[in-house]
């Protein structure tokens, strides 16, 4: 009997879903300043997607491949990320899986 990481693997749900990208971010950093004083970093972490990657002392925010899950708008300990839905028609569509 194989062990359920070998039946579930979340990078193959994700890659059955398809993304509509808009050109402008739904996902905004508010003062790059708190990023760079914090010492958390939750949203590196807590995105399913990886969205945000800190880089060169710099947040990277890639918010083509967002799940629209909100996790990081309450993850962030400073709450300093500005979070909409991506206008409407963009952003992921689901897939079954
Ligand atoms: Fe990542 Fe979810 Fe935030 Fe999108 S809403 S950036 S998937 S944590």
């Amino acid at each position: 009997m194989g062990d359920i990481q070998d039946k579930v693997n979340i990078d193959d749900k994700l890659f059955l879903n398809s993304y509509d990208v808009d050109t402008t971010s739904h996902l905004a950093i508010k003062d790059s300043t708190v990023c760079s004083n914090c010492n958390e970093k939750v949203c590196t972490f807590i995105c399913p997607a990886h969205v945000y990657e800190w880089k060169d002392a710099k947040l990277i925010v890639g918010y083509e491949g967002c799940l629209e899950c909100g996790a990081c708008r309450i993850g962030c300990s400073h709450d300093n990320i500005d979070w909409t839905y991506p206008r409407g028609g963009f952003g992921i569509q689901f897939r079954l899986g």
